[in-house]
Parts: structure tokens; sequence; C-alpha cells
């Protein structure tokens, strides 16, 4: 394999389009070498775009969104105290991928990219509404995030395309998100069951915007548009969160593996969610209290 590690996007798009074979890109490498030692085939370029600033950056724009550089590595999104004050959610579906050491490399990028349905932070990128920018020798394009991964393993992107950052949209006040996984081992394990919940309240609590992402339950994130619908217009009493929960379960479509059978997926999944929205809820209330 040549390797390269281009300091600018117009380098790095240069590299993916003019590759004489197939060419991939290479962020913190925590699934992409874990694949090569098991045997995927090699490409015969790798670009490695670490060293490109516009995907390291994280940094709050004038109108209030945030963008976020695909090439961070989570350690860096978990420390970030403002992303964490605005997207608390998403903070803490980093602070679960695998261990410190895992997290000094693996990227949200390449967490989006694997194209894996069981990836912490892509529920809360979903539920989040935040959007892609994929750029090329061609241009660039903007993509929600829950239209980029396809199957298992598979994108929507060219091989000549890459992500630079994600947008996550300015926040209203009285909003939070919240993540919760089930893993079946406490450390450095994979999740049978991932649930991202964002919510916005009106001045009396009462639930006037509402997302929610699936994990881990179908083959791809699931953008849970009816379940989040339940929520709207309540104050999450008890009743909304029961046909909350049943909606979730309807949703599901996981398979039995060696983590877990599909039924304990499911109600694992229909409990998880109940408790984000109640954990998203309460921040945003706090929101009022304050
Ligand atoms: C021990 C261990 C524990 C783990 N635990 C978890 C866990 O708890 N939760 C979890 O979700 N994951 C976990 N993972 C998986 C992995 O760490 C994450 O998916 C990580 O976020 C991948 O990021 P990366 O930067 O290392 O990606 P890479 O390995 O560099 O890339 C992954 C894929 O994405 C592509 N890619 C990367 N960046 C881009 C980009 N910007 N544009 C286009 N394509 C891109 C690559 O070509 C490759 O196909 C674990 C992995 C290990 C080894």
């Amino acid at each position: 394999m040549e390797y390269c590690a281009p300091e600018t996007l117009a380098e790095v798009c240069a590299a993916l389009s003019n590759a004489d074979g197939p060419v991939r890109v290479l962020a913190g490498g925590t699934d992409l070498l874990a694949r090569f030692a098991s045997g995927m085939p090699r490409p015969s370029m790798l670009v490695d775009i670490k060293k490109l600033a516009p995907a390291r950056v994280i940094r709050q724009l004038p109108d209030g969104s945030f963008e976020i550089g695909a090439a961070c590595p989570g350690i860096h999104i978990r420390a970030d105290k403002l992303l964490g004050k605005y997207w608390p959610g998403l903070s803490e579906a980093m602070d679960l991928i695998g261990s410190v050491q895992i997290q000094g490399r693996a990227t949200l990028g390449g967490n989006l990219c694997n194209a894996s349905p069981a990836a912490d932070a892509v529920p809360a990128l979903i539920a989040a509404r935040a959007h892609c920018r994929i750029v090329s020798v061609a241009g660039q394009r903007e993509v929600p995030v829950e239209e980029v991964i396809i199957s298992p393993g598979r994108t929507c992107l060219r091989q000549d395309e890459f992500i630079v950052s994600f947008i996550l949209p300015a926040r209203a006040s009285r909003s939070a998100d919240a993540y919760l996984r089930m893993t079946p081992r406490t450390e450095m394990d994979i999740a049978i069951a991932g649930v991202a919940v964002n919510l916005t309240l009106d001045d009396s609590g009462v639930i006037t915007d509402s997302h929610v992402a699936l994990g881990a339950v179908g083959p791809v994130p699931v953008f849970a548009v009816a379940a989040s619908r339940i929520l709207l217009g309540s104050s999450l009493d008890e009743e909304v969160l029961q046909r909350f929960r049943r909606q979730v379960s309807v949703m599901c479509r996981p398979i039995s593996d060696k983590r877990s059978t599909a039924e304990y997926r499911t109600d694992v999944t229909a409990v998880l969610a109940a408790r984000a929205a109640r954990i998203a809820y309460d921040r945003a209330a706090a929101d009022i209290a304050s």
C-alpha cells in the first residue's frame, strides 16, 4: 500500500481522485487496521486525513451551530466543554467508545463511515439532526447523517469523496440530548442496543420538538420518527412514556447473535429509550429552572 498524509483539502481530493486502484481514507485506523488484520483486501492507496486542519476543528459558528471535524478523535470531543454543554448526548456517546487509548485515535467520521449498525456516535448525530459536509474534486455536498449508511459496512460516499466535518444545528433554548447504550460486558464491548433522544421544551415544559434514533436494532441505525412524534405535546407523563416504549419496540428489527437475542435487544431498547427521554427532558427542563 502507498500512504500519504495531505495537509490541504485540495491535496486530499486530488489523492482520492487520482489513485490508480482502490483508495481508502484513513482516520484513527481503529476499525480499518483491525479489518486489514482480519483479511479485508488492502487498497493500493491510504489517504490519512489527520493532518487536515478543517477536519480537526471543533467550533461554534456565529449562528450558534457547531462544526466538528470528521478527524477529531473522541478524546477531544468529550473534552470540549462548550460542545458538551450544548450536546451532552453526543459527548457521552463518544465517551463510551472503547477505552481511553481507543478514544485517543477513534474519530467521529470513522465511527460513521465504518457503517456499523452498532456505532455509538451515529444515533446521537442523527437525533441531533446533524449533516455532514462531503467533499471531492467535484465540489461539496451536505447530506443528513441518517442518509449516509446504506447497509452494514457501506455508505453513500463515492471512492473519491470524504467527510470533512459535521454540522450540528443551532440549539433552541430549553433543549438537550442524551445517549444510552447496553453492552453485554461492562468494558470494551459493542452495543446490543443504543438510543439517542434530543428534545426541545416550551417554557411550561411541554415538548415541542423531538428526535429519536436507535442503534444496533437493524441493518442501519434507525431514525425513529414515529416514536419521536409520540413525545410531542407531552410533558413525558407515564401514559406517553408507555406508548413511546411500545412504538420504539415496533421499530426495532434486530438480529439474534452471540451478543444477544433479538427479543432481548428489543426489550432493552424500549427501556433505554424511556430512560434517555427522561434524561434529555430533565436536562432541557434545567434550562427553565435556571
Ligand atoms: C478495542 C475497540 C473497541 C471499540 N469500541 C467501540 C465502541 O464501544 N463503540 C463504537 O461505536 N465503536 C467502537 N470501536 C470501533 C471504532 O473505534 C470506532 O468506530 C471509531 O470511531 C472509528 O474511527 P477511526 O477514526 O478509527 O476510523 P478508521 O478505522 O480510520 O476508518 C473507519 C472507516 O471509515 C472510513 N473513513 C474514516 N474517516 C472518514 C472520512 N472522514 N470520510 C470518509 N471515510 C472515512 C475509512 O476509510 C474506513 O472505511 C472499537 C474499536 C476497537 C478496536
